[in-house]
């Protein structure tokens, strides 16, 4: 597996850095952020170090993405986002990226206006 020793999202993975977690399986994990925009604020990241955005993803490692995603239709239902969710995933510095570890935010529990801001 591709680990990064200066990665946050790897150290979490590894276990090096303590998180919330709320799921994991042989690909995927998935914890609370540490600082919630949301009353449901979970990061769904690959274990695997890359890609490191979704400006990354390629057919060789497009599956990690896909099970990112299958992981997030779960957790949202284990969370009882009945009601809805969005999901976010910066990419780049445009973006405002600050983890270079591909990652979806979910976020919930609340009701989001229209457009994008949360
Ligand atoms: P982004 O800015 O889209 O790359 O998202 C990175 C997210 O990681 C931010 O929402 C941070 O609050 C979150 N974050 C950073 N460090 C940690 C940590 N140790 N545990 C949980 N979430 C974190
Ligand atoms: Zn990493």
């Amino acid at each position: 597996m591709s680990v990064v020793t200066d990665c946050i999202f790897c150290k979490i993975v590894s276990g090096e850095i303590p998180s919330q977690k709320v799921y994991e399986d042989d690909l995927v994990i998935a914890f609370h952020d540490i600082t919630p925009k949301a009353p449901v604020h979970i990061l769904v990241a690959p274990k695997e170090h890359a890609p490191v955005s979704v400006a990354d993803i390629t057919p060789e490692n497009s599956h990690l993405a896909t099970s990112c995603l299958e992981a997030l239709a779960k957790i949202a239902k284990n969370e009882g986002l009945t009601g809805g969710f969005r999901v976010i995933s910066n990419s780049g510095p445009d973006a405002g990226q600050t983890v270079d570890h591909l990652h979806f935010h979910l976020l919930g529990g609340k009701k989001f206006g229209p457009g994008f801001g949360i």
